[in-house]
């Protein structure tokens, strides 16, 4: 059987560029879905950091005209990946992140940008390049959610086309006088297709045109369909409930091993957890924290935002750390949260202990030496770090939403009992809720027995690919019978 073709689209893709999950997300599907019999090739924007990155180049396209200069496509291989690179200096050449001017604002030409994202992958899956034309175009997220539109428009025959929600906050709205210079056309311009309240919505001319929609946990795809978790978007989604499901993300574990990860200062397995105190006294010098093996040690691995509720862990630092617990926390994103971090740890020293930006081996190290995983956010598609924290052993304490509850099984009474549980959640997301949850955790702590029983069991947890895959590749499959 010749294997079925998807070609992903993607704006970020672990390793070459990442700001979250969704690179995550995207680097390792592929490796998964190939053991499904599914090729999947990658279309990623040409930024200066995935040029850098690419191996053997070769152009298999050129255009004259790409949103106002000329481009090519390239096909590349790097990190394994099989690629196709869009090579436009005039869109992706610039420093830092894909998304944001260096102070932090979003490029002010990101429709064309995206567009051009969307536009290509349309042509590449309507056979613009000889020898790989996809059975299924799946876009990710809003940057490449034009490829489901464009192909729409199109007249020509087109593949199945599948969408995924990572994060239903960013959804790309754009001005409606920019639909002719997009090539989108006039007719696309109505509650049907890419219009959004007045204007051209890209997230929602993905879900709206799509064969297929996913989200990245089963809770989150309920919630994305309330007015509460829909952003917006939940009439439309609810419309189409038939064709949305939440298939969870997975963890690379070749990249998330603790039993041989090159991070850690000790590599460990279920049966040497002992082993993780030499982590953990790795982390404490690293991050200037007291070296003490007795002290409950919280690791936060996120992004500084709203999202991520880590305003409750500041508010709840003088309840966290009595009896002299630690706070270890790694994290990139908001200038306001990062303050008062830094703050924190001058008024606890020795107890808080920061690192700000993005520091892929600290992420490891905290994974594995810290004692339990916060993870208080406001909403969460599917989250990784707890993910991350079940397969190191280091306990989750995560709020009752999206891909957290259905990720992490509460340390009640019935679930201690029957042997099962993995981590505690609490609800509702407030401070109070957070404290009552740390401090149901320091209890576990207490009982070595406990906690050691809730880090197996967390060990055990299934957080890789193979299961998603294979449902990611039922699904393409059962799209392409309806094309
Ligand atoms: P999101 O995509 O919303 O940021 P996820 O939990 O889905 O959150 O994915 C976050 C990913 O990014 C995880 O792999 C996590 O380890 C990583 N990560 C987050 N912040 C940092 C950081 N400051 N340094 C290194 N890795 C980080």
């Amino acid at each position: 059987m010749s294997p079925l073709k998807v070609l992903s689209v993607t704006s970020e893709l672990f390793p070459i560029i990442k700001t979250g999950g969704l690179a995550d997300v995207a680097g390792a599907l592929p490796a998964a879905l190939s053991n499904e019999g599914v090729q999947v090739v990658s279309l990623l924007p040409g930024y200066p950091a995935v040029l850098k990155a690419l191996g053997r180049i070769e152009t298999v396209r050129e255009y004259q005209d790409l949103f106002g200069r000329p481009a090519r496509l390239l096909s590349a291989t790097a990190s394994q990946l099989e690629l196709f690179i869009i090579d436009a200096p005039h869109l992706f050449e610039r420093p830092g992140s894909p998304y944001l001017t260096p102070d932090g604002r979003d490029w002010p030409d990101n429709a064309w940008r995206f567009a051009a994202l969307g536009r290509i992958a349309a042509e590449i899956g309507q056979g613009a390049v000889p020898g790989f034309t996809p059975d299924i175009v799946h876009a990710h997220d809003w940057q490449a959610a034009l490829a489901p539109a464009y192909l729409h428009y199109s007249d020509m025959p087109r593949p199945g086309t599948v969408i995924t929600i990572h994060n239903i906050a960013f959804q790309g709205i754009f001005p409606a006088d920019i639909l002719s210079e997009l090539g989108l056309p006039p007719r696309s311009f109505t509650v049907d297709g890419v219009e959004y309240y007045g204007q051209i919505g890209f997230l929602k001319a993905g879900l709206q045109l799509s064969d297929r929609i996913t989200t990245v946990s089963p809770t989150y795809a309920k919630e994305i369909q309330s007015p509460e978790g829909g952003m917006g978007l939940d009439g439309l989604l609810r419309s189409r409930s038939r064709d949305v499901f939440g298939i969870r993300n997975g963890i690379d574990e070749s990249v998330w091993d603790p039993t041989s990860d090159i991070s850690l200062a000790a590599p460990f397995t279920r049966s040497t957890l002992e082993k993780r105190s030499i982590n953990k006294q790795a982390l404490q010098e690293r991050l200037g924290l007291e070296a003490d093996p007795d002290a409950m040690l919280f690791g936060v691995v996120s992004r500084l935002s709203e999202q991520k509720g880590l305003d409750l862990v500041l508010a709840a630092l003088p309840s966290l750390l009595t009896g002299g617990a630690q706070l270890a926390l790694l994290g990139a994103g908001d200038r306001v949260l990062e303050e008062s971090f830094r703050a924190a740890s001058i008024v606890y020293p020795g107890q808080v202990g920061c690192f700000f930006g993005y520091d892929e081996e600290l992420a490891h190290l905290i994974q594995g030496g810290s004692d339990a995983l916060l993870v208080p956010s406001r909403f969460e598609p599917c989250g990784l770090t707890q993910l991350c924290a079940l397969h190191y052993g280091s306990v989750p304490i995560v709020s009752r939403v999206g891909g957290l509850s259905d990720t992490v099984i509460d340390a009640n009474e019935m679930a201690i009992a029957s042997g099962v549980a993995t981590g505690v959640q609490f609800a509702p997301v407030n401070l109070g809720g957070l404290v009552d949850a740390a401090n149901r955790a320091k209890m576990l702590w207490s009982d070595h027995e406990a906690w050691r029983r809730l880090q197996e069991n967390g060990m055990a947890a299934e957080v890789g690919w193979a299961r998603p895959a294979r449902q990611y590749a039922r699904l393409y499959r059962s799209c392409l019978e309806e094309v």
